[in-house]
């Protein structure tokens, strides 16, 4: 059986939807070729955003996914929407499944695979929600492990939204982490076909993934990408595929080194003193906000001062060069600081009422 935490980093790649037998092996021919892939995936059945669209071959290409693995002894993955999908994919041998970002959005569908999937040993990878909701990730994980499926993992494919954006679907990496932390046993890999929807930024999404201790990608490939029929964009041609895996550096995740330990722990020590001093002069802050909101509260003035806060925000934004800190990063720092502020106020103003 397929085991999922066996290698790190673990490479799955296959065309978005497996379209003919020959596209289909052909592709996983030349990927297993190189070496460098573990796991083979082809969509068979894909859900699509308007009808009409080519929704999968389903259950004919099923066959093609069994001549991959006797051709090229690539463990082979598909994605599972519905318990019907489970029950033909088993059928046919199929070694591993995962769960789209749609299906994961949809609770009902998820329990109906989990509850399909009782008794089955192999390892089922859940993508995230299309919407950044961690707990529906979570929920539908539990939901599987709940159903006793014992190979869980999740992959990270993005968060979709509205109007343009570099990428289809923005990586919100704090989410991954956000999961990381409260599933630290499962395996995650990233998706970057999914979060670019084009190649010209594969290698820096994959790359991210590796600096953040991902336990590998997902990464569709296609024979002939310009003439797929589905996700043309983002797919690459087995062998850019490959260079673009190739350039990819998998760092270590920690290092034995008596001088790399030396110098952590007296840069981690600068890291603490600096938190405690940060820290401690933001309570002085919000004491200051305090008193501010007791003379509020004597002269029955209202919290928000609109024009203050912008003054405040301009001032600290003026200085982000200085600082060597992004304007992203003051504005999200100081949105956080002023609601707090005015939560503190609140508190003054309206304590008796
Ligand atoms: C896919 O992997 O081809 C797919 C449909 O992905 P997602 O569920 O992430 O959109
Ligand atoms: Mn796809």
């Amino acid at each position: 059986m397929l085991d999922i935490k066996s290698k790190k980093p673990l490479i799955i790649s296959g065309p978005c939807s497996a379209e003919t037998a020959e596209q289909t092996i052909q592709t996983a021919q030349q990927l297993a070729q190189s070496g460098m892939v573990d796991v083979f995936r082809a969509g068979v059945w894909k859900p699509r955003t308007k009808p009409g669209m080519f929704e999968g071959v389903g259950i004919p290409a099923l066959p093609w996914l069994v001549e991959v693995k006797k051709s090229t002894g690539l463990p082979v993955a598909i994605e599972v929407a519905n318990a019907k999908h489970v029950e033909s994919a088993l059928a046919f041998g199929i070694d591993m499944f995962w769960i789209g970002a749609r299906t994961t959005s949809n609770p009902f569908s998820v329990q109906e695979i989990a509850e399909a999937l009782k008794g089955v040993d192999i390892p089922v990878l859940v993508k995230n929600p299309m919407n950044a909701d961690v707990e529906l990730w979570n929920g539908a994980v539990e939901r599987l492990a709940k159903c006793g499926v014992k190979q869980l993992g999740l992959i990270h494919r993005g968060f979709s939204g509205y109007g343009s954006s570099q990428y289809r679907n923005t990586p919100m990496w704090h989410l991954a982490i956000e999961i990381m932390k409260r599933l630290p046993e499962l395996p995650i890999f990233c998706d970057p076909s999914h979060i670019c929807g084009n190649t010209e930024h594969l290698f820096e999404i994959s790359q991210r993934a590796a600096d953040l201790n991902f336990n590998g990608l997902m990464l569709e490939s296609h024979i002939t990408p310009q003439k797929a029929w589905s996700d043309a964009r983002q797919q690459l041609a087995p062998q850019d595929l490959i260079n673009m895996l190739r350039a990819v550096v998998w760092r270590a995740e920690g290092s034995d080194s008596v001088a790399y330990q030396h110098s952590l722990d007296e840069l981690r020590g600068v890291i603490d003193r600096l938190d405690n001093e940060i820290f401690n002069l933001l309570g002085k802050r919000m004491e200051a906000a305090e008193n501010i909101g007791r003379i509020k509260r004597e002269n029955n003035v209202m919290i928000l001062q609109t024009n203050r806060w912008n003054q405040v925000v301009e001032r600290v934004l003026a200085r982000s060069e200085e600082l060597g800190l992004s304007r992203e990063f003051l504005n999200v720092l100081l949105e956080a600081i002023h609601l707090e502020s005015i939560n503190k106020q609140n508190n003054i103003l309206n304590q008796d009422l």
